[in-house]
């Protein structure tokens, strides 16, 4: 979760948002500037070199799920720390690889049951086109200047790129004529992107070319993408994942010249677009027992340890008093069932099962209220 300042600054970029704005740096101790990692991708190449795994491995996949920080203006599906799940594929660098990733990122989403997110694509190039292209458009840029907004007008000189990506309208208007890096490709950038569309097409992916994308990190060359959510509930923040190659990542941080392709997916916002199409993503217990009495409770105290023990996930009430108000915690806390154990049923070895979305009631042997329970 913590890496070097220097990583990120090599890898990302010292020009980009993410290293110039939003990092969480100090310094550990009076020795290393360090920084709490705002992306996945840069720790592991470096996990990937420090491990010499080329030699032993030079075609691997990785994944990660973990937390990440950016000092961001916090809203709705933007926040300081926040998870991603990602994916690398290391020691291939044709554009079929690119496709395979998309295709399972498309089965993902579709698993998940979340059919509205649109697969934006582009090629931003190589160290090859990209300088040529890059100066054309900063010529374009510094001709209408006057138009774009602060933060744009001094990225004309740093990163040109990104006035592309810029959201202001202002600057989306200015821009609309803007030279493209897609019409600027040279032979062999053109090749891979259009090796990354044959290969969409026949794994069955849908997608878009979107010649605005600019990625906000500095590594990535050829294929990137973007995942937009098109449905409601993520408001402006609506970038459900992203990723691409890079290439020369792995050189550019010690290793061999390895070609790298990989993505980052938001686990808060895949939420809240599970949410907004109603998914219960928040899984209350299996069972809440509602015990009657000091009796029943020290019974439900043993029965909620074996209920757990065979798998459930299972909350209990300790006061043994009130059953309404028992039930509305249940209720409340999104359980399955209630358990209900009065002194009649502790009689006869049995307990009462409410099913709390049908308001349906079984009685159950104890014996047998594990298999009952389960799903
Ligand atoms: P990026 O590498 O910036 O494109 O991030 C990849 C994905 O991570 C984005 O598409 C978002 O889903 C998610 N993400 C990035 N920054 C944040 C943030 N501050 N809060 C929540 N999710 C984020």
């Amino acid at each position: 979760m913590i890496e070097k300042t220097e990583l990120f600054t090599r890898s990302i970029g010292t020009e980009t948002d993410v290293v110039s704005k939003e990092m969480y740096t100090f310094v550990d101790k009076g020795e290393d500037s360090v920084t709490l990692r705002p992306e996945g991708t840069a720790g592991v190449v470096r996990a990937f070199v420090e491990h010499g795994v080329a030699q032993t491995d030079p075609k691997t996949r990785w994944w990660y799920l973990g937390p990440m920080f950016r000092r961001e203006r916090p809203q709705k599906g933007r926040y300081r720390q926040f998870w991603q799940l990602g994916a690398e594929a290391f020691g291939q660098g044709s554009a079929r690889v690119d496709a395979e990733m998309l295709a399972m990122l498309r089965d993902l989403f579709e698993a998940c049951a979340l059919p509205g997110v649109a697969f934006h694509v582009a090629s931003i190039g190589d160290a090859k086109c990209r300088p040529a292209y890059k100066a054309k458009l900063q010529e374009f840029l510094r001709g209408r200047a006057d138009r774009l907004c602060e933060d744009c007008a001094r990225r004309i000189e740093t990163n040109p790129l990104r006035v592309l990506d810029c959201k202001k309208e202002g600057c989306r208007a200015a821009t609309q004529d803007a030279p493209r890096l897609m019409a600027h490709l040279c032979d062999e950038c053109r090749a891979h992107f259009e090796e990354l569309r044959r290969s969409l097409d026949l794994l069955k992916v849908a997608y878009e070319v979107d010649d605005r994308i600019v990625r906000g990190l500095d590594y990535y060359v050829r294929t990137t993408f973007e995942l937009l959510h098109t449905g409601e509930g993520l408001g402006s923040q609506n970038a459900v994942g992203g990723g691409g190659r890079y290439d020369g990542l792995v050189q550019d941080l010690g290793g061999p010249p390895v070609p790298g392709v990989g993505f980052a997916l938001g686990m808060e916002r895949l939420v809240l677009a599970l949410e907004a199409r109603g998914a219960a993503v928040k899984a209350g217990p299996d069972a809440f027992l509602a015990p009657m009495g000091a009796a029943a409770v020290e019974r439900a105290m043993v029965l909620a340890r074996e209920l757990r023990t065979a798998g459930l996930r299972v909350d209990m009430d300790y006061d043994g008093k009130k059953l309404g108000k028992t039930l509305e915690r249940a209720d409340k806390a999104g359980a399955r069932a209630a358990v209900i154990l009065g002194e009649d049923e502790l009689a006869r070895g049995e307990a009462k099962v409410k099913t709390l979305a049908t308001g349906e009631e079984t009685f159950v042997p104890l014996a047998d209220l594990a298999t009952a329970l389960q799903r």
